[in-house]
């Protein structure tokens, strides 16, 4: 006797990209039999909106290759029904139901449901300003808006881009690429505005380099959009004469459906999940842009609106529907790692900043390190920087930030790992890391920031992080002279001993006043300041060099321990 079959789940996903297509492919591998629905409000499902920028500018030639698939390739694929065009406009949590409306017809029916998955992401925000509703002032997220900037972009030549974040910068490389001219304006006094300011120079530079033309510290206040050039107006009474805007200053949760269905949802909006992604109702789960989730080193709720979390968390919530119970590990929590490519430069970060530990008032230590990519030696070296931040009690690493020309991606992703890990500057010190001339260092610049942060937590070395205005502070700088002769440092006083002549001629310093060492890339002045340390003088360093870290905008205060 053949037997009764069991009742299929239903399991429905509101949002078909990232995280929503992220849980439909695994929750189908894991159950043949559920009833799986994804509904999703635009045209089209599962594509690559992080390339977006890269069709735009030319880099990635085939608009079908950011949208492989298609409710028709998932139903042959998966058995999923796909139903594009399509929006969830209520949850009836009592009754288990969602009512769906079809945006080409305009009929709306309610479907019912054993399990929901909300995946709706976030929508660039678009502030009330003067002038914002005029069609030529665009936001990025869809293929579809990638094509009105398309067309947009065609027909202009000057491009202002409001919004120096990964998405603005992106923008501001690829237009550029399209021969534009491109301003870039960012109301704070730095681009990338989740990095520490100092790492963000190398990414100004290149800008500046490609001809972008930057604004910082001036916010956007609205646009007179009469006529066929828009005027961007800035709040230090400039205007940016444009032909096309593309607005990028960051994302907010779509969640209104959320809570309308009384889901809890976090102080900005977001849906509030546990650590297997459900929300206060345990029949609805939550992933991606929309959702709180904990960072991993504060265990804090954040919201951190990338790519990877949300692919992991669609597929944590697949997980916890559909293999048996207790066997799906809990989501770890997130570490906001990321990375941009601006021309040749690429920025990345993982874990907390030194402004966001200053901010929360959290004991941190910080070193930054220069190298290259690979033996500096071996043909094609490229610098690198690299800050890194730990706790001072436990040593363990709670971020860092790597910049450079190459193997960026790399180090980052290293640290990020170390920081999962739990690992220390210790462990950064002894990890051993692939190495043959072409691909890295015998040690890497990974271990070298282990070896600078055991040092610093030594007591070998006092590092400062910018020449002091302090007159009594003598500041050494111990390069050669044609290098202090070709790039002098634009502070008063400077005594130029270079190192190897420090041990001769230290008695030229004043061993009652406190020194700091400077050199092109930190290493030498850590030498340098080893031989005073060791003879008798209170010695600072400027960590990272004059190349990562002197500003002349920013004077530091010599620590007072
Ligand atoms: C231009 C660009 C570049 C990016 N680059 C990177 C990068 O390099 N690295 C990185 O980590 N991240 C990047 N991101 C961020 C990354 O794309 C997002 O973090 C990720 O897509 C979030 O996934 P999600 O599923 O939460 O939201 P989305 O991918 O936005 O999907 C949500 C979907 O839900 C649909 N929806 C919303 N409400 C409803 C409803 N009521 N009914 C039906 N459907 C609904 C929406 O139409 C949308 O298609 C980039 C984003 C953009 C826009």
């Amino acid at each position: 006797m053949p037997s009764t079959p069991e009742p299929s789940l239903r399991f429905i996903i509101v949002g078909g990209v990232a995280a929503g297509a992220s849980a439909a492919a695994p929750a189908r591998r894991l159950d043949e039999r559920a009833t799986i629905t994804v509904i999703e409000r635009g045209p089209d499902v599962s594509f690559a909106n992080c390339g977006l920028p890269y069709f735009l500018g030319g880099e990635i030639k085939q608009r079908d290759a950011l949208a492989i698939q298609t409710p028709q390739t998932l139903k042959t694929l998966l058995n999923l029904d796909v139903r594009t065009n399509t929006e969830v406009v209520a949850i009836d949590r009592a009754a288990k139901r969602v009512e769906v409306r079809n945006l080409a017809y305009g009929t709306n029916e309610w479907m019912p449901y054993d399990l929901l998955l909300l995946a709706p992401g976030a929508v660039p925000i678009r502030p009330r300003l003067p002038g914002i509703d005029d069609p030529r002032i665009l936001t990025l997220r869809s293929l579809q808006d990638m094509d009105r900037i398309k067309v947009a972009a065609a027909a202009a030549q000057r491009v202002a881009i409001i919004g120096a974040g990964f998405i603005g910068l992106e923008m501001a490389e690829q237009l550029t690429r399209l021969g534009k001219s491109v301003t870039l304006v960012e109301q704070l006094d730095q681009v990338l505005p989740p990095l520490d300011r100092l790492m963000t120079r190398l990414i100004e530079d290149e800008l500046h380099r490609h001809k972008v033309e930057l604004i910082l510290s001036d916010g956007l206040t609205g646009f007179e959009t009469t006529g066929a050039e828009i005027r961007c107006r800035l709040a230090s009474g400039r205007e940016i004469v444009t032909d096309s805007v593309v607005l990028s200053i960051g994302v907010r949760p779509d969640t209104a459906l959320a809570k309308a269905a009384g889901l809890s949802l976090g102080a900005r909006g977001h849906i509030r999940v546990n650590e297997f992604m459900q929300t206060s109702d345990p029949a609805i789960y939550a992933a991606g842009d929309a959702v709180e989730i904990e960072d991993l080193v504060s265990h804090e709720a954040v919201a951190v609106p990338l790519g990877g979390p949300a692919n992991r968390q669609g597929r944590l919530a697949a997980d916890h529907i559909f293999r048996p119970a207790g066997s799906v590990r809990a989501y770890p929590g997130s570490l906001g790692t990321a990375i941009v490519r601006v021309f040749d430069v690429a920025a990345g970060l993982t874990g907390w900043t030194e402004k966001r530990l200053r901010a929360a008032g959290r004991a941190y230590r910080t070193v930054t390190v220069n190298d290259n990519d690979h033996a500096s030696y071996f043909p094609g070296a490229k610098p690198i920087l690299l800050k890194l931040l730990w706790d001072p009690g436990t040593g363990r690493v709670l971020g860092a930030q790597v910049v450079g020309l190459g193997g960026v991606d790399k180090r980052i992703d290293v640290i990020a790992t170390a920081i999962t890990g739990e690992l220390t500057i210790d462990d950064l010190a002894e990890l051993e890391l692939a190495y043959a001339p072409s691909f890295g260092a015998a040690k890497d610049i990974v271990n070298l920031a282990g070896f600078a942060a055991c040092n610093t937590r030594d007591g070998l070395v006092i590092p400062v992080d910018a020449l002091p205005d302090n007159p009594a502070v003598q500041v050494l700088d111990v390069r050669p002279p044609p290098l202090v002769q070709a790039y002098p440092i634009p502070h008063a006083g400077v005594i130029n001993i270079p190192l190897a002549q420090l041990r001769s001629r230290w008695g030229e310093l004043d061993r009652a006043r406190p020194v700091v060492t400077v050199c092109a890339l930190g290493k030498t002045a850590y030498f340098a300041a080893r031989i005073l340390a060791q003879n008798g003088f209170h010695v600072y360093s400027l960590t990272g060099g004059i190349r990562a870290h002197f500003d002349p905008r920013s004077p530091a205060k010599l620590p007072t321990t």
